[in-house]
């Protein structure tokens, strides 16, 4: 191992553990003399044995890891890995967000979810989001997402505390310690959380709190320096001490609800910034929900995912039940991307039809993930050539196995108003438990609003509901509703052991990079490392021609590497963002593979959101 002084940064001096050999002359400690103050290293992949912890960020996968050592289970290490996210990610998720959490029981080798997902407050009505003075929706971005009436209820602190109570061994106050401990010594600032800060300024300054914290002296915090968050320590530690009701009847409580019903909006903003109608008590009747996993069987693997109200589980699972009858092995690469993204677009068309929060819509779970029903929807793929889009959805009560005809549901084009950031982590011990979790704010930065003297900030899920209200849709805006979510967190089995698990951020584009993923490793042969790394492509059957929105949205080394050979099934491939933000990335994913005799490849990302880091207990077995 060799210590390197890096830097200096602020009042520290920050070491950097980046290697194994001692480099001549700089360092003046070992590492028995001195914990490094940060970790900055990021170690796309590890090999090894023991657990693993893997996400997009070395101090957060480095506290997972060491709770691994110390003798934690896989669930205390994912939730004081999440919680590290919080500090390090305040962007993509924290306590003011959501999430959904996926468990492998190694004792029992039963499969868990809790569903986490942010609420609507129960006075929302279901015009929210138009604006009363023009009578049409507010603009998405930057005007409806930067308001206090796309806040949620949040759902991670309970999310945590249900997880820890149900299967961890850590009390939260012991799972949130070393989270605490990083917001308190800081973490050195990298170019991704640099940029987006950058990119969030206008968003930041419609409040007169959020400056405070994330534009100190006006402007994002510069790369190489660091950056602390005392009031995040401090509200970790009361939440470790008191418990989560603290957090959800207590004083936060009244601070969220009255922050979101009157947003502290800056005088010199542009922006809008509607208020909400959070109230105190719906903060009180939070719950997180655990669920049945989602099951489907593909090629001798058991596929479990996240239910709703997510559509991540249905949205994948359809597509590989539509797959499935397909030999993509014996198909050439683009003959596989081909019917993967055909499959992807009919299994949203379903989506859109079928699928939102099942305590407010009958979601036909078990048609979606029938194989019948998947024959059916596999008749619109054309070998040779791309379908129209956007295609209609299947009828479910139509149970013949046969192909439905083309006029029999109408095709619906709904705008996909998702966005493109979250984050996502895996962990694995040495009993066999495994955990998928997917967290997040919804847009990075969420409001933009933080709560002031506690360091987070608030979520803007609730834009993740349409935003035109129409009856006919499972997605509408409805009191105390989750919105649908795209995420998906992914368990898969062989023969009851752990195989591989995987998730991903990215919105909508969750399910597609999910769905690539488990394609790129089962059917095309690609290592786990590969099928991270595999440039992306994500149909979503929007049936629009926008950039945002687009049939297919490619990243650009997508449309390099595999645009030639989908040009002659007459695919438009519209690169996913402009070139350099982070919209241009999706996916920056995590992942666990099994392997024989304990051996665990633990994966992060190599290149999107600056890369990621995955860790392994021990490189040696036993
Ligand atoms: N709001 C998104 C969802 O639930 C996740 C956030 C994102 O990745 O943009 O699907």
């Amino acid at each position: 191992m060799r210590i390197v002084v890096t830097r200096p940064v602020g009042a520290l001096t920050a070491l950097a553990v980046i290697g194994a050999t001692a480099l001549a002359g700089v360092a003046t400690q070992t590492a028995a003399q001195a914990e490094p103050a940060h970790y900055t290293t990021k170690t796309p992949t590890s090999v090894g044995f023991g657990g693993a912890v893997t996400s997009v960020d070395p101090e957060a996968s480095k506290i997972g890891v060491d709770v691994l050592k110390q003798g934690g289970n896989a669930v205390d290490a994912a939730v004081a890995t999440a919680a590290a996210l919080g500090v390090t990610e305040p962007y993509s998720s924290g306590l003011g967000g959501g999430g959904y959490f996926v468990f492998r029981d190694g004792r029992t080798g039963q499969v868990h979810t809790i569903d986490g997902r942010e609420t609507a407050p129960a006075a929302m009505p279901k015009d929210a989001f138009i604006d009363p003075k023009t009578g049409k929706p507010y603009n998405f971005t930057p005007e409806l997402v930067t308001s206090g009436v796309s806040v949620g209820v949040p759902g991670t602190p309970a999310t945590w505390d249900s997880a820890l109570r149900q299967w961890g061994t850590y009390p939260l106050r012991r799972a949130l310690a070393p989270a605490a401990d990083l917001a308190q010594r800081g973490f050195v600032v990298d170019q991704t959380f640099h940029q987006q800060t950058s990119e969030n300024q206008k968003r930041f300054e419609a409040y007169t709190t959020t400056p405070k914290l994330f534009l100190p002296d006006g402007q994002a915090p510069a790369v190489g320096s660091v950056f602390r968050n005392p009031d995040l320590a401090r509200t970790y530690r009361q939440i470790g001490a008191r418990g989560t009701r603290w957090f959800y009847d207590g004083p936060i409580a009244h601070q969220i609800a009255s922050l979101t019903r009157t947003p502290p909006k800056s005088p010199d903003t542009d922006l809008p910034v509607p208020a909400g109608f959070m109230e105190p008590s719906d903060l009180a009747g939070y719950r997180a929900i655990d669920r049945a996993p989602t099951h489907v069987g593909y090629r001798g693997y058991d596929v479990y995912g996240m239910p709703p109200s997510s559509s991540g589980g249905t949205t994948v699972g359809e597509a590989l039940n539509i797959l499935e009858p397909y030999d993509l092995q014996s198909m050439d690469t683009g003959a596989v991307l081909h019917h993967y993204l055909e499959s992807s677009a009919l299994a949203f068309a379903d989506r859109g039809r079928y699928v939102g929060d099942p305590a407010y819509v009958d979601v036909p779970q078990d048609d979606l993930l029938s194989d019948t029903f998947a024959k059916e929807r596999g008749c619109a793929i054309d070998e040779t050539k791309a379908f129209d889009q956007p295609a209609p959805a299947g009828d479910v009560t139509d149970d013949d196995g046969q192909c439905a005809s083309a006029s029999q549901s109408a095709a619906q084009r709904r705008p996909d108003t998702e966005n493109v950031e979250t984050t996502n982590l895996t962990a694995t011990d040495r009993w066999g438990n495994v955990v998928e979790y997917t967290l997040t704010i919804e847009q990075t930065g969420g409001s933009g609003m933080l709560v002031p003297q506690r360091g987070f900030l608030l979520n803007n899920e609730l834009t993740d509901f349409s935003t035109v209200f129409d009856p006919a849709d499972p997605n509408r805006i409805q009191p105390g509703k989750r919105p649908r979510s795209s995420m998906s967190p992914t368990i898969i089995l062989k023969d009851g052991k752990p195989f591989v698990a995987l998730g991903s951020p990215g919105g909508s584009t969750i399910i597609p990079t999910v769905l690539q993923m488990i394609v790129d490793r089962i059917d095309r042969g690609l290592t786990i490392e590969q099928a991270i790394a595999d440039p992306r492509g994500s149909d979503r059957n929007t049936g629009s021609t926008s950039a945002v929105d687009a049939p297919v949205t490619a990243e650009q080394s997508f449309i390099d590497r595999y645009g030639a050979q989908l040009t002659p099934y007459g695919y438009t491939l519209t690169p996913a963002g402009q070139p350099g933000t982070s919209a241009a990335e999706i996916g920056a994913a995590t992942a666990i593979e099994f392997g024989p005799g304990g051996l665990l490849t633990a994966v992060s990302e190599p290149t999107r959101r600056g890369g990621g880091s995955a860790l392994v207990v021990s490189p040696n077995a036993g």
